[in-house]
């Protein structure tokens, strides 16, 4: 019996990826998992200790204690786990950038929803109708064209045009970001 779990002890290796000793020392996963263990060698729990406030204020020999005496882990004020902290650091990071992204589409979106009406064309078109399209109206409505008739309003239809029509075929040609 005792042979065995000498056996598990020797086998198990440190928590920290990036240590590759053996895993002695249990340490609770999280505050809500202090049954379920990481293990980890003596640098490493020391380490994990740190960022734990239980240990705050022991010198090392009663860290050394506490640690041996780790089976029966009175529940102490764990913030964090240490896997639990770049999972949620990714999760509140990915929200930020969520966010971000929605609000630069809602604003792009209401300009390319602009464009879509000035040239009178449905969202699901392509690059060849938007040149047509857009040759139509830049003919018809082309400072050149109607010098003579052309108010202040129309010279401005012309420029609107032509902006709709740029920031269409962005969107047509540009790789989609989503
Ligand atoms: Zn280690």
């Amino acid at each position: 019996m005792l042979h065995t779990n000498q056996k598990e002890k020797q086998e198990r290796i440190c928590s920290n990826p990036k240590c590759k000793e053996l895993g002695i020392y249990p340490a609770p996963k999280s505050r809500d998992k202090i049954r379920e263990y990481l293990y980890f060698c003596i640098n490493c729990i020391r380490d994990f200790n740190k960022s734990w406030n239980y240990f705050e204020g022991l010198n090392e020999q009663e860290l050394e204690v506490e640690i041996r005496k780790s089976v029966t882990w009175d529940r102490p004020s764990w913030k964090f786990g240490t896997k639990n902290i770049s999972y949620d650091f990714d999760k509140a990071f990915n929200k930020f950038e969520n966010k971000k992204n929605i609000k630069n589409k809602k604003v792009f979106n209401k300009k390319l929803e602009n464009a879509f009406r000035i040239l009178g064309l449905s969202h699901d078109t392509n690059i060849k109708e938007v040149k047509t399209k857009y040759k139509f109206l830049a003919k018809k409505w082309h400072p050149d064209v109607q010098n003579e008739t052309q108010s202040k309003n129309d010279k401005d239809k012309f420029i609107n045009i032509t902006n709709a029509y740029k920031i269409i075929l962005e969107f047509l040609t540009k790789p989609s970001k989503t």
